[in-house]
C-alpha cells in the first residue's frame, strides 16, 4: 500500500518518456507495465520508426515535431547513444494526393526546408525507386530515422537512475478514481497515487471501459526483404513514404545491411490486442502485398524476406491523438489513439504529460487532441 505522487500504467513509448520528465523534476513516480518494456507485444517494436516534421497528417504537428526532435537530439545527449539517424525522409506521390500536398504546404506555412523533385530528378537521385513521370519527391533533409526501442531504453534507464520505480510483467486489472486520487490493482499488490497517467496503447479501451473511447486496435504487417545495398544502403538512401491514391507506404533504408524495411499505412485488419495473430505470414496478403509494391516503385529490393512482424496500431476515427484529461478526473491524465503515426512524438508527449501532471497545464498547444472533439463521436 505504497503512496506514490504519480502512477503510470504502461511504460511504453509514452508512458517511459512520461516517468523520465516526471522523475527528473523528483516527482515520485511508479510505472508499471504488463510486459518488460521495449517489448514485442505492443506498438513500439521493429527497431525503426520514421520522424517528420513536414507533416502530411496536419501541419497542427509541426511545432510538436520540431520539439520532439530537440528532445530526441537531447536524450541522445543525456544517454550518450546514437538513437536517430539523420537519413532525409523522401515523401513520393501525386502533387495534388492531400497527403503530399498537406506535407508541401506544411513546410511552406512553417518555412521548414522541403525540397520538391520532379520525377525524372528522383530517378536519377536514387536510381532505385521507379515512378510514374507525373509524380514528385519530397525532400526533407533534417529528419530521419529514431531507433524506437533503443529510445524508450534510454528513458527507461534514466528514469531508474532518477529514483523512478518500474513494476514489469505486471498488468493492472483495475483502476479506482477518486476526488483526491487513485488505487491501482495489480497481481502484484494495490497501488495509491496522487496522480495517474493511462498510457496503455492497445489496451487503454479496456482499462477505462466506462469511458467507450473510441479506439481500434488493427494488425499491422512490416518487412525486411533483401536488397541491393549499392542502391538503399541508409548512406545512400532516405527513409520515405509513398502517398499512392488509395494506399500508403513508409520505410526504411537498409541500415547495416538489414535490408529495406517496408510497412504499409492504411488499412489492417481490427482486432483484440488480447487476441491478435502476431506471427507474419499467418495471413497471405502480409508479404505479398509489400512485394507488389517493392515490385512495382523499388524493384531491386525486392529480395528474399530477412525478416517480418506483427505491430498494432490503436486508431481513432480521424486518426488524431488522444491527449486530454479525464472528463471526471482532472488529475487523470489519457494519451491514447496515436493511429500509426505517434512514436516520433513520444518525447514531447511525456512532457506534456509530465507538465499537465505536475502543473495543471502545458505550454503547448494539443487543443486538437481533445477527448470531447467532433470528429471522435461519429
Ligand atoms: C508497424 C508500426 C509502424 C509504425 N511506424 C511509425 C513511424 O514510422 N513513425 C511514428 O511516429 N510512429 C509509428 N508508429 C506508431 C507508434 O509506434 C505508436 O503510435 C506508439 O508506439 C504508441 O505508443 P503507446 O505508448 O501508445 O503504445 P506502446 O508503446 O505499445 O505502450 C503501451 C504500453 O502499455 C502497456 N500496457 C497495456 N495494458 C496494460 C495494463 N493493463 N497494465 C499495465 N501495462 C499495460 C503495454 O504493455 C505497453 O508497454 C508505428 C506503429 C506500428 C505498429
Amino acid at each position: 500500500m505504497k503512496l506514490y505522487d504519480v502512477i503510470i500504467v504502461g511504460a511504453g513509448s509514452m508512458g517511459i518518456a512520461a516517468g523520465y520528465y516526471l522523475t527528473k523534476q523528483g516527482i515520485k513516480t511508479l510505472l508499471i507495465d504488463s510486459f518488460n518494456p521495449p517489448h514485442h507485444q505492443g506498438s513500439h517494436h521493429g527497431s525503426t520508426r520514421i520522424i517528420r516534421h513536414a507533416y502530411g497528417e496536419g501541419r497542427q504537428y509541426v511545432a510538436l515535431a520540431l520539439r520532439a526532435q530537440e528532445l530526441w537530439y537531447a536524450l541522445e545527449q543525456e544517454s550518450q547513444q546514437e538513437l536517430f539517424i539523420n537519413t532525409g525522409v523522401l515523401g513520393i506521390g501525386e502533387v495534388f494526393s492531400p497527403f503530399i500536398k498537406e506535407t508541401i504546404e506544411s513546410a511552406q506555412t512553417y518555412n521548414l526546408p522541403l525540397e520538391i523533385l520532379k520525377a525524372n530528378e528522383v530517378q536519377k537521385r536514387w536510381p532505385g525507386i521507379q515512378i510514374p513521370e507525373h509524380y514528385v519527391g519530397c525532400l526533407e533533409t533534417t529528419s530521419g530515422i529514431l531507433y524506437s526501442e533503443k529510445c524508450i531504453q534510454a528513458y527507461r534507464d534514466l528514469t531508474l537512475e532518477n529514483k523512478g520505480s518500474l513494476l514489469c510483467d505486471t498488468a493492472v486489472h483495475d483502476i479506482k478514481m477518486y476526488k483526491d486520487g487513485v488505487t491501482v490493482m495489480t497481481d502484484n499488490g494495490t497501488f495509491h497515487s496522487d496522480k495517474l497517467i493511462v498510457t496503455a496503447g492497445a489496451w487503454t479501451g479496456k482499462l477505462l471501459p466506462e469511458l467507450e473511447l473510441p479506439l481500434q486496435p488493427v494488425r499491422k504487417a512490416f518487412g525486411w526483404f533483401k536488397a541491393d545495398e549499392s542502391f538503399y544502403d541508409s548512406k545512400r538512401f532516405p527513409a520515405f513514404f509513398f502517398a499512392l491514391p488509395d494506399k500508403l507506404y513508409y520505410g526504411f533504408p537498409s541500415i547495416d545491411g538489414s535490408g529495406v524495411k517496408l510497412g504499409r499505412h492504411d488499412g489492417g485488419q481490427s482486432v483484440d490486442p488480447d487476441q491478435i495473430n502476431r506471427t507474419f505470414g499467418a495471413d497471405d496478403s502480409d508479404e505479398s502485398d509489400l512485394r507488389s509494391f517493392l515490385e512495382t516503385f523499388m524493384p531491386h529490393a525486392s529480395g528474399a524476406l530477412i525478416d517480418g512482424k506483427i505491430c498494432i496500431y490503436t486508431k481513432t476515427p480521424d486518426e488524431h491523438f488522444i491527449i486530454d484529461q479525464h472528463p471526471e478526473h482532472d488529475h487523470v491524465m489519457i494519451a491514447a489513439g496515436f493511429s500509426g503515426h505517434g512514436f516520433k512524438f513520444s518525447s514531447v508527449v511525456g512532457e506534456i504529460l509530465s507538465e499537465i501532471t505536475v502543473k495543471g497545464k502545458t505550454k503547448h498547444d494539443i487543443s486538437v487532441f481533445k477527448l470531447n472533439r467532433k470528429a471522435l463521436h461519429i
